[in-house]
């Protein structure tokens, strides 16, 4: 049986990188505001990149914090029980990350990782800003 809570248990089923969550949505309209075109989920990439900037040569994981072990991030903090079914489970997770990633950087690709909590409003136009100085950068 397990005991993570109602809450918690919503917000972790919330991260699961879906098709289209509420803060890839955020990014695609900020880009797009910007005049950025892109296309979505290319599976022929690895890791199916969630945005990708053809033009640029740049691809964008908008990822969730808990299920990306996004470090030192209170978002990522894991359920008091079952510590190491989550544990093995988050290092994969990141394991596999990691791997795409370099798979990716390799292909020429540059590779643009957005968590969950940099989506906040009040860091948005931060955290959007440099997004797109990486997408334009050379
Ligand atoms: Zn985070």
């Amino acid at each position: 049986m397990d005991t993570v809570s109602k809450e918690r248990r919503s917000e972790i089923m919330g991260n699961i990188k879906g098709v289209h969550t509420a803060p890839e949505l955020l990014v695609r309209k900020y880009l797009f505001k910007y005049g950025f075109r892109f296309s979505l989920h290319r599976k022929n990439l690895p890791g199916t990149p969630d945005i990708v900037l053809s033009k640029y040569k740049a691809v964008i994981f908008v990822s969730g914090c808990f299920w990306h072990g996004h470090i030192g991030c209170i978002k990522s903090a894991l359920p008091k029980t079952r510590v190491e079914f989550w544990e093995t489970k988050i290092f994969r997770n990141k394991e596999r990350d990691n791997l795409n990633m370099r798979k990716l950087e390799k292909l020429g690709w540059k590779v643009i990782v957005i968590f969950q909590c940099e989506l906040k409003k009040k860091d948005l136009d931060q955290t959007m800003g440099s997004v797109i100085e990486r997408i334009v950068s050379k």
